[in-house]
């Protein structure tokens, strides 16, 4: 993983999931596709008591596949907790909550099970394990990133991916808030002494604060050649794409179009925060 600094042109490292450090394991979900990189991650957190982070897609055998692993290792779930409602990441979590008798913990009342939620500065205890609750909004308004201060590991769903950069997904998510985001997680990998980034598609990334600058570079760069492509008087955003986004495959335009819809509200001073509650302008 060493020497992909530069996220940008995506890691070519092959990721087939597994264990990554002594309480983190991933079982890769098997729905790759250009939305989902080589599929969603699902993260097993613990090592006796775990927690079962976005157990993916409604996929019956992905779900099996992490009752059996369970199984297999005597680990007892305590839990199941959501990056974040993207559907990749929660269709399976109310059936597999169910089965495994447990609730789900979720940003987002809509796909909680059971009374718990899961908020800024929340601390779940996971067998002997801490795992601090960041909120970071802005891929999506209920985006969540999770530290592990003692495996010094960050576990940022779609927030940070482990190839190529994430998207915007305006309106629900918004630039400001993600820009936000990514500053205050950069700014906790050097105060936590975090390592690795354990991502929600792709394999983890062990540099943690190279890829969070690149990441924040990339943004602010794109930011700035839409702002360029518009004071030439273009102000269509699916024309936006076709000349911002020239450099990446068309089947990711439609993503592309919803970050730009997101830069071009950034711009012009649109955007409602997620974390400053509704109906809060950010500028
Ligand atoms: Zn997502």
């Amino acid at each position: 993983m060493s020497g992909h600094v530069l996220p940008l042109a995506g890691s070519g490292d092959a990721w087939a999931g597994g264990a990554v450090t002594s309480v983190a394991t991933c079982l890769l979900a098997p729905n790759p596709s250009p939305w989902t990189l080589d599929g969603t991650n699902t993260w097993i957190l613990g090592d006796r008591d775990v927690v079962v982070v976005d157990p993916g897609p409604g996929d019956p055998v992905h779900l099996q596949a992490i009752r059996d692993h369970l199984e297999s290792r005597d680990l007892r779930v305590c839990g199941v907790v959501l990056t974040h409602g993207h559907l990749d990441h929660s269709e399976g979590a109310r059936e597999f909550a169910e089965s495994a008798r447990v609730g789900v913990r979720a940003f987002d009342p809509g796909h909680r099970l059971g009374d718990e939620g899961l908020v800024d500065g929340d601390l779940l205890t996971v067998g002997e394990h801490d795992v601090r609750v960041i909120a970071t909004p802005g891929h999506s308004r209920d985006s969540v990133s999770l530290v592990l201060p003692h495996d010094g590991s960050l576990l940022t769903g779609d927030t940070v991916l482990g190839r190529g950069t994430s998207l915007v997904a305006w309106p629900d998510g918004t630039l400001g808030d993600y820009l936000d985001s990514l500053q205050r997680l950069r700014a906790l990998v050097d105060a936590a002494g975090l390592s690795r980034i354990l991502p929600g598609h792709g394999p983890v990334l062990s540099n943690p604060a190279a890829v969070l600058d690149a990441y924040l570079d990339h943004r602010r760069a794109r930011l700035a050649e839409v702002e360029d492509v518009v004071a030439s008087g273009v102000s269509d955003a699916s024309e936006i794409v076709a000349i911002v986004y020239a450099d990446v495959p068309r089947e990711v335009w439609p993503a592309a179009e919803l970050t730009v819809r997101a830069q071009l509200a950034y711009l012009q001073g649109g955007e409602i925060s997620g974390r400053g509650g509704p109906g809060v302008p950010r500028r």
